[in-house]
């Protein structure tokens, strides 16, 4: 297994379909497995003086180690650590580098879990959160600075209106006042966008999602310089959110097809994007690859590809919606996102079930509105499932 700084020059350049398969991997000797074993123990022979120290908590089991790197590789970042989920990624990356009295400004777009961290569950640590609209442009992350602001914290694209924000400035203005920057680009996935190449510090991912690829493991990864991801790892060892050796084994055999997988996603998507649009019953469609998306031109520049995620809202509110959802059968309804299946959901009955219709209306997320991570599956299939939906929402709204 190679660090970052061992890798030639060429080894760097290759394209991420092979570093998918190839990145992290063992050195092929004559009889050694292709693929890398899965090694199911906790602990490892050593301890005496000059002898490294394994054990899976510390994240260097050898499935572990490589699959970090993998993800490093894909992010064009110096390391990357596996932790047990997107959440132990997230709460691991704050807590390794911000300490009680310390002051966080992100965005208002969050995923839920991670805004109820920032905003509930850190300011009971000293660690408190303010929360801007980047929406509103402008220096929204400037005005909100402090003293003791450390974090400058944002999604992209966001969850579940698919807002696209422009890191860019974001980490200028970290450089400028000598703070951290970190983007969650699960819904983005490396295949599309690598916040790092845009002067970000941190990435985190839900390896659960696009990542793992088969809605069959939970995980989460962070990337960036190799002194942070040491921090981080510190703070893993010492709160204890490792990934189990299985689950990083799996994560690796996910991302062997990451490549493929999005960019057959990223396609799908957008033909459907373009034909739901057009469709009777159908107020809206949000996705960045549409023309009349607030945010397209940016996402044009920015994204390698508009992603796997599409949202759409019905004219006939959540009757329609219930309806729409009812009558798939090719689509599941089940939360959770990336996978090869395709999975729907209403956010009023999960993500924001919390808010009441007003506060949802006001977020651009009224009663109709429907969320649909597009799997891998034919499109054809696909169109006419969303046919029945329709059909059924018009009928029953
Ligand atoms: C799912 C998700 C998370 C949390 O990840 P887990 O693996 O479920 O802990 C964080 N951010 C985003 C954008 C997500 O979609």
């Amino acid at each position: 297994m190679k660090r970052d700084d061992e890798r030639t020059g060429e080894e760097r350049r290759r394209g991420r379909s092979t570093l998918g398969v190839h990145a992290g991997m063992p050195e092929p000797v004559p009889g050694a497995p292709v693929v890398p074993p899965l090694v199911q123990s906790a602990t490892f022979f050593g301890g005496m003086p000059g002898q490294e120290l394994r054990y899976s908590r510390y994240g260097n089991n050898p499935n572990q180690e490589s699959v970090g790197e993998k993800v490093a590789a894909l992010e064009g970042a110096e390391a990357g650590l596996l932790l047990a989920s997107g959440m132990g990624a997230t709460a691991m990356s704050v807590l390794a580098h911000l300490e009680s009295g310390d002051h966080v400004v992100a965005s208002r777009h969050l995923y839920g879990t991670t805004a109820e961290l920032l905003g509930r569950e850190l300011p009971r640590r000293g660690i408190r959160t303010t929360f801007v609209d980047p929406a509103r442009g402008g220096d929204v992350w400037e005005e909100a600075l402090e003293d003791r602001t450390r974090l400058l914290f944002l999604e992209i694209p966001t969850n579940p209106t698919l807002r696209v924000f422009d890191p860019r400035p974001v980490a200028e203005l970290a450089r400028e006042r000598g703070l951290l920057t970190a983007v969650d680009a699960t819904f983005a996935s490396p295949v599309n966008l690598r916040p790092v190449e845009h002067g970000v510090d941190l990435v985190i991912h839900s390896a659960t999602k696009y990542l793992g690829g088969h809605s069959d493991l939970v995980a989460g990864v962070v990337c960036g310089s190799r002194e942070r991801i040491d921090a981080v790892r510190r703070a893993m060892k010492l709160y204890g959110p490792a990934p189990d050796p299985h689950t990083a084994w799996l994560l690796d055999r996910g991302l062997r097809t990451l490549d493929v997988r999005v960019r057959r996603q990223n396609e799908t998507a957008l033909a459907l994007a373009r034909w739901l649009g057009e469709q009777e019953g159908v107020s809206a469609v949000l996705y960045p690859g549409l023309e009349d998306h607030p945010d397209h031109a940016l996402a044009a520049e920015l994204l390698d590809g508009f992603g796997g995620m599409l949202s759409l809202i019905l004219e006939g509110g959540g009757d329609a919606a219930d309806a729409f959802v009812r009558a798939l059968e090719v689509a599941l309804v089940a939360p959770s996102l990336g996978g090869v299946e395709t999975l729907v959901s209403q956010p009023r009955y999960t993500s924001q079930r919390d808010q009441s219709p007003e506060e949802r209306a006001a977020a651009g997320i009224p009663d109709g509105f429907v969320r649909i991570s597009v799997g891998v599956e034919d499109l054809d299939d696909l169109r006419a499932d969303f046919r029945r939906g329709l059909d059924a929402a018009r009928g029953g709204s």
